[in-house]
């Protein structure tokens, strides 16, 4: 998708250092941590939110959680604890509208 900051870095238009991969998702580092540790992981599909999923393209978050279980070991936070957040549309404050889930830690998390 045409100007869509997460396709961009998928299509390596935009560097970014990518710390997991696998055919339907990248993990990287949020650019603006709300946490010591802040990971978005991302389908490599366009695919802008939950509402937007559907018969078709719902194999492309096939295995989603095993994918954040491993990123979540990989970077340490597996036994610590950690969240795993989606934003959906204006309410939630969804900034980017290309499907992303943040995987939050390393350090107490503030109660919803
Ligand atoms: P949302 O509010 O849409 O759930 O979250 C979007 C997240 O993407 C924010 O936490 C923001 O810091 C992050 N973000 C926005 N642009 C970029 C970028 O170009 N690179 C990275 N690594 N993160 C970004
Ligand atoms: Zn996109």
């Amino acid at each position: 998708m045409k100007n869509c900051i997460f396709c961009k870095i998928i299509n390596k238009e935009i560097p970014a250092e990518i710390i997991l991969e696998n055919e339907n998702f990248i993990a990287i580092k949020d650019i603006n941590p709300a946490y010591k540790e802040h990971y978005l992981i991302i389908t490599k599909q366009h695919i802008e939110s939950v509402n937007s999923i559907n018969e078709t393209n719902e194999k492309k978050f096939h295995s989603i959680f095993l994918f954040a279980k491993q990123l979540a070991k990989q970077v340490n936070i597996d036994t610590t604890g950690y969240r795993l957040l989606i934003n959906n549309g204006e309410n939630a404050g969804q900034e980017v509208k290309h499907f992303h889930m943040h995987l939050l830690g390393g350090e107490k998390l503030r109660n919803l």
